[in-house]
């Protein structure tokens, strides 16, 4: 796997790749590397002749300074395992090198989104998905990918992108990939690191809560009144405070209203635990298996 700490020297060697008619699978993550990032290198792996993944915690799409200092960084970790899942090229930029104009430059801040960024992680975290639009619009700029990897796990920023990349017209396809859990059903994820014994074992009780409200969407049962009983029952776990659960329409990310028809119908987390705010969701019927 090569290395490359600037945009420069990447877009050179992939230019060599694309010439050779050699396909680009791209993962960007934000490090502390776990099976669920392996996931998203593993199906690039398989599908594309070439896998890019990135390193990069994007200061602007953190809310919260607290988020950003704690967030979780193993790069030398990082590196040993995305050599064992196949990847290729690792971008590994500072700051500068990804906005060199600096962080305010974003110029894909006139886009809008509708109501796809205004409602919850959106709601919850003014800023945040604009600041993801702005990182993955350079990335994909940089990399130049035909597939972007994405995990279901963050259901509303893979919606949020590919409405991005729709709205710009970009040449990429965006996949999105199944949520990889740990054994007691907990998605795993970076921000998993920072749990305490008693956090991570409340924290395995979110899944069994989205995965209630998904049974119950397939017995047809109504969808605010499994809302307000997830809500419940995870306000009586100890250490859990969840801030929202919402069954939603999994193209437009807007309320369902029972007997819709829809494509997708999802059921989204999202829960503080101790000092740690964590995500998840569910999707109780697709017509895409
Ligand atoms: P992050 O490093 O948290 O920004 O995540 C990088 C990519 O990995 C994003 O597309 C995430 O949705 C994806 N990802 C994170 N956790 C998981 C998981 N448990 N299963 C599948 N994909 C995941």
């Amino acid at each position: 796997m090569k290395i490359f700490s600037t945009a420069s020297e990447l877009t050179t060697a992939l230019a060599a790749e694309r010439a050779a008619n050699r396909t680009i699978g791209f993962v960007p993550t934000m490090g502390a590397l776990h099976a669920g990032h392996a996931a998203l290198v593993r199906h690039s792996a398989a599908e594309q002749a070439v896998t890019v993944a990135s390193i990069f915690v994007n200061p602007t799409q953190f809310n919260d300074g607290q988020d950003l200092a704690a967030y979780p960084r193993t790069p030398d970790a990082d590196i040993q395992l995305l050599r064992e899942y196949g990847c290729h090229y690792l971008y590994l930029p500072t700051v500068d090198d990804v906005y060199p104009a600096g962080l305010q430059d974003n110029p894909v801040a006139h886009l809008d989104f509708g109501r796809l960024t205004t409602r919850m992680e959106g709601a919850s975290r003014p800023g945040h998905f604009a600041g993801v639009v702005q990182v993955v619009s350079r990335l994909l700029d940089i990399v130049r990918p035909h597939v972007l990897y994405m995990g279901q796990k963050d259901y509303q920023q893979v919606a949020v992108v590919r409405r991005m990349v729709d709205l710009l017209g970009l040449q990429v396809s965006v996949t999105g990939v199944p949520t990889v859990r740990e054994a007691d059903g907990l998605a795993m994820s970076s921000r998993n690191r920072r749990l305490n014994v008693e956090e991570r074992r409340a924290a395995a009780k979110i899944n069994r809560h989205l995965s209630a409200v998904a049974a119950g969407l397939r017995s047809h049962w109504p969808a605010r009144e499994l809302e307000r009983l997830a809500i419940k029952g995870m306000q009586a776990v100890p250490l859990l405070e969840p801030e929202y659960v919402e069954v939603v329409d999994g193209d437009t990310l807007l309320p369902y209203q029972d007997g819709e028809p829809v494509r997708e119908l999802v059921v989204a987390t999202a829960v503080r635990v101790g000092a740690v705010r964590l995500i998840d969701n569910r999707i109780a019927i697709t017509a895409n298996p």
